[in-house]
């Protein structure tokens, strides 16, 4: 089978025009992803449209941690902890070298949100819902374990800490190896595809909906049985195309996270801390840089037009100085920033951390199923329950469906037996890169692409550039436009390779050789060229600029 190729686009649209779907999904984040793979390798024909990028949403917006959510036990979430709990090690075994075991240190401070006791029987309790295996569950430490687990905490307050077990992901990629699977499992995918509108039969029961072809501004009809709505924080958006919207509303809440250069904050290991205003924070160091997150407030402004606000990142420099004060962060240190909306659901008399994370589905009384709230984490729990809700109805039409498959469907790319397989394979991958002098990349590569690094490797081999980094950039775009469906820079440089986050010094040196490629491969003349940088440009500002 082809890969996701945008080169095949018209192809791909017609396909879909004269397609007759049993499921169509809207919205390409993790949990339509998710959906459109259960769902397919169940044999469901099925659609995926996303209105811009695949992961453009809230899925490229989080703290990319794979958690059971110990917060959520403090608000007595039981059933919540133990699914999600129960998630991360499946998650893990699906693509071990992109949902990748993480201890998170707690230390305890004289005022913190935890006390020794609280802790102590809390992650006990963590570690039991979640099954979690004799020798990754909680330890408690003494101060001294504490500073030499990580030395920059703060002396003075600290009593002791717990490390506990967590996993930490990619959100894009997460949602880019699900995009691909379902594909690979008979699903149509399209980005670039918005949804306008529903279309119904003579009683009112949605048949069809119309989107938008968004590069060619062509609109384009489909039929279908049922009709997913995936959108996250645009759900009632799409809930409303049916009317007035009934029953329970979204509740977005905005959370930023700022990057800074690791040599700034070199942490030698995750943290999840108090930030002096009685919140939990998250300092976790990923390659070159240390992320810190997140805010949690109630948004009720435009869902496309979100903005990082100076209050935010002065709140979270001034959280991580409080814990690591030695380490002097100032804003000038932040380097890059996103900003994401939770898609949650309205509870009334709750602020916006009180309100649960659970998931819920809705279904119009025009047959539309919509599903909000939820975790990347439990993500394909998510899809295994709104599935079987439409499979039942196809089986009571008298079609036989089979359960859903997810929990063995390995992620492509991460066809890995353990992790220790995925170290044997980083080593090869080191050697491999070596000759270049980019073994420093080696974890990068493998995080990204996992066993497809291979064809990244292979091209690099027949690239005739001089500057080696170049060369295994345009080596990675080339498997990039070929099997994830990029189409433009950003598609690129944000959500494939996390560069415009977390390695924000190599963007002024490879756009513009990124740019030259992609303007080879599809043909670009200069003014579309002139608008990817345009774009480009725009979003680096959008990252580094706050309000
Ligand atoms: P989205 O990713 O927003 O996807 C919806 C998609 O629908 C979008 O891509 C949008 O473009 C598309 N769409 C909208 N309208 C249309 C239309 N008309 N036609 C076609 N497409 C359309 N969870 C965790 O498990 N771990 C974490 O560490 C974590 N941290 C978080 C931190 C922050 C700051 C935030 C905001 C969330 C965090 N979450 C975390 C929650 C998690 O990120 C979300 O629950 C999840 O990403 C939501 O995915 P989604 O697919 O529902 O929404």
């Amino acid at each position: 089978m082809n890969g996701l190729d945008a080169r095949n686009r018209n192809e791909i649209i017609s396909k879909i025009t004269g397609s007759h779907y049993d499921l169509i999904v809207v919205g390409g984040g993790i949990t339509g992803a998710g959906i459109a793979l259960d769902a397919a390798s169940r044999g469901l024909k099925t659609l995926l449209l996303e209105k811009k990028d695949f992961a453009s949403g809230t899925s490229s917006k989080s703290t990319k941690l794979i958690h059971g959510g110990l917060r959520y036990l403090k608000q007595l979430e039981i059933g919540l902890v133990r699914e999600v709990g129960l998630e991360r090690a499946v998650v893990h075994k699906l693509a071990p070298h992109l949902v990748k075991s993480e201890k998170m240190l707690l230390p305890l401070t004289k005022d913190g949100t935890y006390g020794k006791i609280l802790t102590s029987l809390g992650l006990r309790v963590y570690d039991f819902l979640a099954d979690v295996e004799e020798e990754d569950r909680r330890k408690m430490l003494s101060k001294k374990e504490t500073i030499a687990l990580e030395p920059l905490l703060k002396g003075d307050d600290l009593e002791g800490g717990s490390i506990y077990a967590e996993y930490r992901t990619d959100d894009a990629r997460l949602t880019i190896e699900n995009v691909k699977t379902a594909y690979h499992n008979g699903a149509d995918v399209l980005n670039y595809a918005e949804v306008l509108k529903l279309n119904y039969d003579a009683n009112g029961v949605v048949e069809g909906l119309t989107f938008e072809d968004v590069l060619e501004g062509s609109s384009i009809q489909v039929s279908t049985r049922y009709v997913i709505n995936a959108a996250g924080p645009w759900v009632d958006k799409v809930r409303s195309f049916d009317g007035k919207i009934s029953g329970k509303k979204l509740y977005p809440t905005m959370g930023i996270h700022i990057v800074v250069p690791h040599s700034r904050l070199p942490l030698k290991q995750s943290v999840y801390f108090d930030e002096p205003e009685g919140r939990m924070l998250f300092a976790i160091p990923r390659d070159r840089a240390t992320y810190i997150g997140t805010t949690d407030t109630a948004y009720d402004g435009n869902l496309d037009e979100l903005r990082v606000s100076s209050k935010d990142v002065e709140y979270l420099v001034n959280g991580a100085n409080s814990i690591f004060p030695n380490a002097n962060l100032t804003i000038a240190d932040v380097e890059s920033t996103w900003v994401g909306l939770r898609p949650l659901i309205e509870e009334e008399g709750k602020s916006a951390s009180e309100v649960s994370r659970k998931d819920e589905i809705f279904e119009s009384e025009s047959g539309l199923l919509s599903i909000a709230g939820g975790k990347l984490t439990g993500y394909r729990k998510m899809a295994e329950r709104i599935v079987s809700k439409v499979a039942k109805k196809v089986q009571e039409e008298g079609r036989e469906l089979r359960y859903s498959q997810t929990a063995s469907i390995a992620l492509t790319g991460g066809v890995f037996k353990d992790k220790s397989e995925v170290l044997s394979y980083e080593k090869k991958v080191a050697q491999k890169l070596e000759k270049y002098e980019l073994s420093s990349w080696t974890t990068y590569l493998v995080s990204n692409y996992g066993k497809q690094s291979d064809e990244i490797l292979k091209a690099m081999e027949s690239r005739k550039e001089d500057d080696y980094e170049v060369k295994m950039v345009l080596s990675e775009l080339f498997f990039c436009v070929a099997n994830e469906c990029v189409i433009s820079l950003l598609d690129f440089l944000e959500r494939r390779t996390g560069r415009l986050y977390f390695y924000m010094d190599t963007i002024e040196k490879v756009s513009p050789h990124v740019l030259t490629e992609m303007a080879k491969l599809f043909g670009w003349d200069d003014q579309r060229k002139q608008q990817e940088m345009g774009s480009l440009e725009q979003a680096i500002r959008r990252a580094t600029d706050f309000i």
